[in-house]
């Protein structure tokens, strides 16, 4: 296909951005030439993850966003942000409009490929008559979910193992994107708007996809999932101790804990976590994040009754090296979309602990493909230690575990199985637009 250029708008969320670079490292690897859109502080993210060998084929470009007085620059990311501050990271966004069609103009690009919460820009690319395609960073289930409620109202939706459970979490998601102004205007949907990519597998919720495409309205096609050699970034010196300390455990023996980069667990949630962990007796490595001006803090004397047996993570850990690691026996885990196609990735088994927007429907899905146990929340939804402790136990020493990793295995080596099909699909979707509006002019 030559070399043709496209460019990318990923919305300013490492959990967007993460799904977008790995588009573009696999279409770079079809030939083509990318240039990722985004904010000064998110590209310095992005320069770190993109390996050397595709310095010549994947560029950034800066999207400045305006001086808000309430949204200072280093605000320009959802990671750390307020949650109170989101809508005003989408008005800044949506007034980087003129920007971005001045970017577009100069890059001239054959083909755009953008976060489904940035509509706006798909009617930016659409007047300068560049083909454009939608990218929905998670997975087909959640998007079924969501076409469903916008598209049959009021319809009993057909899946009810999975969702009914968890109606009101996901509605929060429903929530935010509404609040993102996302417009689907149902009357004037064209072929082509129908195609949606998702960061999914056939294997993984191939019949949530078959059932979008049997409404008719949408085609969605499945980027597949990331392939571990391409994970890059420099391993500090904390890093090398804690891998050379994961080394001194035993096969399977140890839980990697991790809420992902933009949930803070708050007091009550630390101390059950905290406690959960003290009671399963496992070993563990668990990321800790602190938010700014919280009084959050560990529970007293939690580092020194722990001793060797866990390690505290203050910020950020190398999190694709710590599950590929055989002494790592589950993942106890948020279920955030990428964390959980790690955790598939690397055969480890999910302790679900999901926390907000699309995570519930991601643990529900991945019990359904049985590879996750979910740590069931008290009678007031909260966090429970005892609970934690029970599910932890569960996997790392009785036969619950090894049956988990065993469904893993099989379900990480169909999804890398189809991992070149379904590349081809997404080629052949871009082609078929380029044509598209070639037979147009
Ligand atoms: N991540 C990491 N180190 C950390 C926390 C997160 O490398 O300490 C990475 C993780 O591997 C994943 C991404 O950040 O690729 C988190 O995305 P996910 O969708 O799981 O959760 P989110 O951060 O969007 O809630």
């Amino acid at each position: 296909m030559g070399k043709l250029r496209i460019v990318m708008l990923p919305y300013l969320a490492y959990g967007h951005i993460t799904p977008f670079l790995e588009l573009a490292k696999k279409l770079s690897n079809r030939g083509f030439t990318i240039d990722i859109c985004s904010s000064p502080i998110n590209l310095s993210f992005i320069k770190e993850k993109i390996p050397e060998k595709y310095s010549s084929s994947i560029h950034l470009i800066e999207l400045h966003l305006p001086n808000l007085p309430e949204l200072p620059p280093h605000h320009h990311t959802t990671n750390g942000l307020p949650s109170h501050l989101k809508q005003t990271l989408f008005k800044a966004l949506k007034m980087t409009k003129p920007q971005f069609h001045q970017i577009l103009s100069d890059k001239k690009p054959d083909f755009f490929i953008y976060d489904i919460m940035l509509l706006w820009s798909a009617v930016v690319a659409s007047s300068l008559n560049i083909p454009s395609l939608r990218f929905y960073t998670v997975n087909a289930a959640i998007f079924s979910y969501f076409f469903h409620f916008y598209f049959n109202p009021g319809e009993e939706f057909p899946f009810p193992a999975l969702y009914m459970r968890d109606y009101e979490q996901a509605k929060m998601t429903h929530e935010v994107v509404d609040d993102a102004e996302v417009e689907v205007d149902k009357d004037n949907v064209t072929e082509s708007d129908k195609f949606v990519l998702v960061h999914s597998s056939k294997s993984i919720d191939g019949k949530y996809m078959d059932y979008l495409c049997g409404t008719g309205q949408a085609k969605v096609v499945p980027i597949g999932t990331q392939s571990p050699e391409d994970d890059v970034g420099n391993l500090d010196n904390i890093d090398m101790e804690l891998l050379e300390w994961l080394e001194k455990k035993t096969e399977h023996s140890t839980v990697y804990v991790s809420f992902g980069s933009e949930y803070f667990l708050t007091k009550e949630e630390m101390e059950e976590v905290a406690s959960g962990l003290e009671l399963s007796g496992a070993d563990f490595i668990w990321v800790v994040r602190f938010q700014k001006g919280e009084q959050v803090e560990l529970p007293q004397g939690f580092k020194e009754r722990i001793g060797e047996r866990g390690r505290i993570i203050e910020g950020w850990a190398p999190q694709q090296r710590i599950l590929k690691h055989p002494s790592i026996g589950g993942f106890v885990t948020h279920c955030g979309w990428n964390s959980t196609l790690e955790s598939i990735e690397f055969g480890v088994p999910i302790i679900a602990m999901p926390m907000l927007y699309d995570q519930p429907l991601n643990a529900r899905l991945m019990a359904e493909n049985g590879v996750a146990v979910e740590v069931p929340r008290d009678e007031n939804g909260n966090l429970d230690r005892v609970n934690i402790a029970e599910k932890i136990k569960h996997v790392i020493r009785d036969e619950t575990g090894e049956n988990l990793r065993k469904k893993m295995n099989n379900l990480g080596e169909n999804v890398r199985s189809q991992r070149e099909e379904e590349m081809d699909g997404v080629v052949d979707v871009i082609q078929l637009l380029l044509d598209e509006k070639k037979n147009a002019t």
